[in-house]
């Protein structure tokens, strides 16, 4: 998967992606990143890339001319590539969105900053993705937070493929509770049928206790959940 990044600070990538399970990623060629710093592509002796907005009011807004440019020539090899502007507007992120995104080849995003983008930029976007409701200073955290998540959904880059099955959010459950050693610490133990070997049991015992964490935490969840009926009057009793 190719991964551009509209960007005026690139430098915040270097530490977040080149660590961990991103960086095994690019080390085995299933993602790689590009930035483009689309200060790159004014044309003014300034180099600017903002303005003051039309109509008045504090802050800059992104011209579009620099983005336009810099999208056209990132573009240029690939017109199919997805290209998805970074908004505390846009749809929000998901688990589900970012299983949808990892499938994807080539993906562009194009990052804000200051008070955000001329509005004539939303139109070179095939959608504006934000991640939560909060307001950043600019993309870039946003765009960190989006690719963490669908690069480590890519087969192959989790040490083992079955450990995103289970996550959190795939499949409406959220996990179940994790132990390690040792099996008693400060007087809490390890529950123990996760001792016993008797994995059908151990089965049983964390999809039962990823539907009581579920319905404890988040019980929105839980109709998307396919519950048996056994489960469902578990639930109730
Ligand atoms: N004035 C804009 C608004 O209220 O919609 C917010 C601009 S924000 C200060 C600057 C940039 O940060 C945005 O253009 C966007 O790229 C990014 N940003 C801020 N919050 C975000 C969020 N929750 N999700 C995704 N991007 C965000």
């Amino acid at each position: 998967m190719l991964i551009q990044i509209l960007t005026l600070f690139p430098e915040m990538f270097d530490g977040p992606f080149n660590c961990s399970i991103l960086k095994r990623a690019q080390e085995q060629n299933l993602v790689e990143f590009r930035y483009h710093n689309f200060r790159d592509f004014t044309t003014d002796k300034h180099r600017m890339v903002d303005d003051s907005p039309y109509g008045g009011g504090s802050g800059m807004v992104l011209k579009p001319e620099p983005i336009y440019r810099c999208l056209q020539a990132v573009k240029k090899d690939r017109p199919l590539a997805k290209t998805i502007l970074m908004t505390p507007q846009g749809a929000v992120f998901d688990q589900k969105l970012a299983r949808q995104l990892s499938a994807e080849e080539h993906l562009i995003f194009i990052c804000g900053h200051y008070e955000g983008f001329d509005e004539r930029i939303r139109q070179w976007a095939d959608f504006e993705l934000s991640i939560g409701d909060y307001v950043l200073t600019g993309g870039e955290l946003a765009v960190m937070v989006v690719c963490d998540a669908l690069v480590r959904l890519i087969p192959g880059a989790l040490g083992s493929d079955e450990s995103a099955v289970r996550d959190s959010f795939t499949g409406s459950l959220l996990d179940f509770p994790q132990y390690t050693r040792p099996v008693e610490f400060e007087g809490s133990a390890v529950p123990e049928l996760l001792l016993s070997g008797h994995h059908a049991k151990i089965e049983a015992w964390r999809r039962e206790q990823a539907i009581v964490r579920t319905a404890q935490r988040r019980p929105d969840l839980l109709k998307d959940a396919n519950l048996t009926e056994a489960e469902q009057r578990f639930l109730m009793e």
